[in-house]
């Protein structure tokens, strides 16, 4: 049997995960293991394994993903200092679930370009 997505099982309500925030479309919860003072996950409730599987179809989401990442910002005070939103995208990139979510990180200065440490 292949083994459930992790990020479809917290969508679903199967595993645990610190939820900021949902609605039809999205759930965003808190990384378990933060790179900043406030790192949430985005994702969408559709199952989409990389940003290279993403469709026309898709545009209305991943925009819903943005305007969430938005709202979120500034509910969770770091709209003001500014914040990143990033989708790893692949091996190279640092992607290691395979279900596509979008990082918001904020409360502290972060360097760029994102060499390691960064
Ligand atoms: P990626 O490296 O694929 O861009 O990001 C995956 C993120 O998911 C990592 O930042 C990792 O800490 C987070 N993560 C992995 N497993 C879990 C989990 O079971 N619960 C939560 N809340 N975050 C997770
Ligand atoms: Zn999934």
């Amino acid at each position: 049997m292949t083994k459930p997505c992790i990020f479809c099982e917290i969508a679903a309500g199967r595993m645990n995960a610190e939820i900021v925030h949902e609605d039809e479309h999205v759930v965003a919860f808190r990384d378990i293991h933060p790179q900043a003072p406030v790192h949430v996950l985005i994702i969408p409730r559709k199952h989409i394994s990389s940003m290279l599987e993403i469709a026309p179809e898709d545009a209305e989401l991943l925009g819903h993903m943005h305007l969430t990442a938005r709202k979120l910002a500034r509910d969770l005070g770091i709209a003001e200092g500014g914040y990143r939103s990033i989708f790893n995208c692949g091996t190279d990139a640092g992607q290691t679930v395979w279900h596509i979510h979008l990082h918001l990180m904020g409360g502290r200065s972060m360097g760029w370009p994102p060499w390691p440490g960064n």
